[in-house]
């Protein structure tokens, strides 16, 4: 930490919500890491000014390999925002335990592998803050989300028992939980207007959100603005 600037890590900063958060880190000045799983959206990460590494949520040698290369490089990470997320669009009853292991092992394990390998440093620190992009769809059970939803339920959880953990270390953990954003993520589940219109129906401002709309959260999860605010998912 040093005048007020941090070294932050972004996963899936290569598109999407993760891209628009980190672009605002490093608008303010932060020295941004981003991790994207091909070396072409590593490549554009370097261009655009960032830390790139290659990395596959899904694959624990590669988890394994990135971790290795932070502990050995950047072991002063100080803020953490688990972003890289997929989703799997099926029944309860045609999931495929498969995808399930691959979606639970990508939303939340790995989440959960790369936090607990960055806060010894935090609390060595007694400084540090974990956002976790989580979802809507974690608390409100939604048609053929059955496997994203229990993974975004299980990293509210986590946010909650980690900040049980770590509070009293001065490590802030929160959770943001949007509702749709038109990433690619969101085309996917929710650019067919047949199904765009009724969700569209329930929310309030009657439209969906933008990705700056969910980084500006985030960038005041990831301030000192937001020092007295822990365990808390924000939808
Ligand atoms: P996108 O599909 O646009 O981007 C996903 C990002 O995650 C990409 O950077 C991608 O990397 C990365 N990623 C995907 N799979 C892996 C993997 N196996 N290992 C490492 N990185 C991976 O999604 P969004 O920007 O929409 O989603 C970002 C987060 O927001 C996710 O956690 C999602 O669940 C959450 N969210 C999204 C909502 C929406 O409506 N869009 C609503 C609520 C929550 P690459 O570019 O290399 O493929």
């Amino acid at each position: 930490m040093n005048n007020g600037l941090h070294k932050i890590l972004v996963t899936g900063a290569s598109r999407g919500i993760g891209h628009e958060i980190a672009l605002d880190l490093k608008k303010q000045g932060h020295i941004v890491l981003g991790t994207a799983t091909s070396d072409t959206g590593k490549d554009s990460l370097l261009n655009e000014g960032m830390v790139g590494f290659k990395l596959d949520l899904n694959s624990s040698d590669s988890i394994e390999a990135f971790l290795k290369d932070l502990n050995d490089n950047h072991s002063d990470i100080s803020i953490l925002i688990n972003n890289a997320g997929v989703t799997l669009l099926d029944s309860v009853l045609s999931t495929d335990i498969e995808d399930w292991y691959k979606v639970l092992a990508t939303n939340l394990s790995a989440p959960f592998m790369i936090a607990k390998n960055l806060a010894p440093k935090m609390i060595e620190q007694r400084s540090g803050k974990i956002v976790n992009i989580s979802s809507l769809a974690s608390e409100y059970a939604l048609e053929n989300h059955i496997a994203y939803s229990v993974s975004k339920s299980g990293l509210n959880m986590m946010t909650k028992a980690m900040t049980a953990e770590w509070t009293r270390y001065n490590i802030q953990v929160n959770s943001v939980c949007p509702t749709v954003v038109m990433t690619s993520m969101g085309e996917l589940a929710w650019g067919d207007p047949e199904k765009s219109a009724p969700m569209l129906a329930k929310i309030p401002l009657g439209r969906f959100g933008q990705p700056t709309e969910i980084a500006d959260l985030v960038l005041f999860l990831s301030s000192n603005a937001s020092d007295f605010i822990c365990g808390q998912s924000i939808f």
